[in-house]
């Protein structure tokens, strides 16, 4: 009797559940692939019910291993082992119901693609915002139900550039010496404002419509790595935006972290601060980036899992040369290290950049990998964004050298490289998308501007070339982000300025363009700025020296802070370097000297010297 009752108890919820629906919506990651170092690989499946269904997989693929139920019954996590004798092809995930199939999922195992991965310092990095470059097709600017349309009049609107854009302008990128490209992300971001910039994904696995097809991506690819282009992807694991679909029905109730009412701090340095109190740390790490960015919490093993395999998804079907990892700080660390080296292992040779905007150099140097300063952690990281080097091109050259400024803030920068993992691959810059823009910062002054280009090009580290710095381009982040990531003059049909063709630009424009275009070739060709090592001198009468140089080569670059006087001096000083060579060329001027004790610079300027054997 009792027996009876409970197969009737039993039985109950099974009858209840063939009426309800059962539906299925999305599979993520929606396809992987054989040979990973990691066998596993764990599904997010998401559609109606989809948790009460009974998971059968058929496949001498794949050994399903486990499933996990959150309290949101429309979602289930498939944890399954690729087999080693697994070859490419597909097999179906059938969900069931007493035996009855109510869902069905092909799942397709690709074949990875074995390539060199990297960029390192002798690259040249040109940072382009897809929505703002160049609108190569106007056809996708705008389709039905997208929650915001594109209007140019709108600074903060969507422009409509897209990845047709960039590809018609390979050649033009390249001409300036670029040998890399780093986009601001290109997930779909269907948000009704600020929807042109990548950053408050809607969609992690779908490349925003606006800017193309998935194929269109991919082919980009090929063709930038068929020009020696490597190809460098923005992401972000620390959140999403409001508008993510997952939003509308959450997994469970820590999926994000506390809610929009509650924003982080933005203060990074509470990670490496040895008396931050909890709550600050609790608030920075926890807090939302803004009200319509969901924090996302990396604790929860469902979501850590989720965005690692993202980032490997996109490496291997992009072939990503390197990640540039959005607020970097701003997920948990334990996480973030968890990440740098599960994408390290299935791709060794991938470089990861994380930003992180401070101003001091230690706690930038926090997340350096393998840094001395950051105690038993370590961020596995390849190179950060040296946000100091940016905080001293501000200043240095709008003030007359002194103990601390002016050039000395290039020279304490410089020196306290010893706190940094590897201050060579820090990634080095004038401008980005969310700054103001340089020139601006330095009063628009043209002379000034030319001595940022010349040291950014020539001291250590990898520098990234925000687009537009090219002409000059200004703009105050105060006016809003529009102001700083304006439309690329001539990238929209009837632009009346063509700086992809340089037709209707200002003589300045023209000349800091033609600047911009010989130093980033040159630099390309120098090995000792590319690879050398670095070596420099206390400045002195308003003047900092410093040198690239290898076993057999050295670049001498002279800076002249002095706004009027131009500075002669001698040699001798710099002897440890130029007792092995014989010439100096100034590589603008081409004119060669054989003494190497008398130079004489020109006031406000940096000098830059090829030395002779
Ligand atoms: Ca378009």
């Amino acid at each position: 009797m009792k027996k009876s009752i409970l197969t009737l108890l039993l039985l109950a919820p099974a009858i209840f559940l063939f009426a309800q629906k059962i539906g299925l919506s999305r599979v993520e990651p929606p396809n992987w692939w054989v040979g990973m170092k990691n066998p596993n690989v764990q599904l997010l499946i998401y559609g109606e019910n989809i948790a009460k269904t009974d998971v059968v997989i058929n496949s001498d693929k794949v050994r399903y291993i486990s499933s996990t139920r959150v309290k949101n019954p429309n979602y289930v996590f498939l944890d399954l082992e690729i087999l080693p004798t697994a070859t490419a092809g597909s097999f179906d995930i059938s969900f069931q119901l007493a035996g009855k199939e109510k869902a069905k999922y092909t799942y397709r195992l690709e074949n990875r693609t074995l390539q060199k991965r990297g960029f390192s310092p002798a690259d040249l990095v040109y940072l382009l915002m897809p929505d703002r470059f160049a609108n190569g097709d106007p056809a996708n600017d705008n389709f039905p139900g997208v929650r915001q349309t594109t209007d140019r009049a709108n600074a903060d609107g969507r422009h409509g550039g897209d990845i047709k854009g960039i590809s018609q302008h390979l050649d033009y990128i390249q001409s300036l010496g670029m040998t890399a490209i780093w986009f601001n992300p290109m997930v779909e971001n269907d948000i009704p404002i600020y929807a042109y910039h990548g950053y408050g994904a809607t969609d992690f696995y779908k490349v925003d419509p606006r800017f193309g097809t998935q194929a269109e991506l991919l082919k980009l690819v090929d063709d930038m790595h068929a020009r020696d282009l490597k190809f460098i992807q923005d992401m972000v694991f620390n959140h999403c935006a409001t508008d993510h679909w997952w939003m509308r029905d959450l997994p469970s109730d820590d999926w994000i972290n506390t809610s929009k009412d509650f924003k982080t701090s933005y203060r990074a340095e509470v990670i490496a601060d040895p008396y931050a109190s909890e709550s600050d740390k609790f608030r920075f790490s926890s807090g939302w980036f803004v009200e319509n960015m969901p924090d996302l919490n990396q604790h929860n093993p469902l979501m850590a899992n989720y965005l690692i395999q993202n980032s490997i998804w996109w490496t291997e079907l992009s072939k990503l040369d390197g990640i540039r990892m959005d607020t970097q700080a701003y997920p948990y660390p334990d996480f973030m290290a968890a990440w740098a080296t599960r994408i390290k292992d299935e791709f060794p040779d991938i470089t990861l950049l994380g930003e992180t905007w401070m101003a001091y150099i230690p706690f930038t140097a926090y997340f350096s990998g393998n840094s001395p300063v950051a105690g038993s952690y370590n961020s596995h990281l390849d190179c950060v964004t040296d946000f100091p080097l940016r905080y001293a091109f501000e200043d240095a050259f709008n003030e007359e050298d002194g103990w601390k400024v002016g050039t000395a803030r290039f020279y304490y920068t410089f020196a306290q490289d010893f706190l940094y993992g590897n201050a060579y691959n820090n990634v080095t810059f004038l401008d980005n998308h969310d700054i103001n823009r340089i020139f601006s910062v330095m009063k628009e002054n043209v002379k000034s501007f030319k001595m940022g280009i010349a040291i950014l090009l020539t001291a250590r580290g990898i520098p990234v070339w925000y687009y537009g710095t090219e002409y000059h381009s200004s703009g105050w982040e105060h006016d809003g982000h529009g102001a700083i990531r304006k439309d690329f003059p001539g990238g929209w049909a009837g632009d009346a300025v063509n700086v992809f063709e340089q037709k209707g630009m200002k003589d300045t424009e023209k000349e800091v363009f033609e600047y911009t275009k010989r130093l980033g070739n040159w630099r390309k060709t120098n090995t000792a700025v590319q690879t050398g090592k670095f070596l420099h001198f206390v400045p002195e009468n308003s003047v900092y020296v410093y040198f690239r140089y290898t076993e057999t080569s050295a670049v001498m670059v002279v800076v002249n802070n002095h706004n009027i006087e131009e500075r002669k001096f001698d040699g001798t000083r710099f002897n440890e370097i130029l007792k092995n060579y014989k010439s100096a060329t100034n590589i603008e001027t081409g004119k060669k000297q054989s003494d190497l004790k008398s130079f004489t610079v020109p006031a406000k300027s940096v000098t830059i010297y090829e030395l002779g054997k």
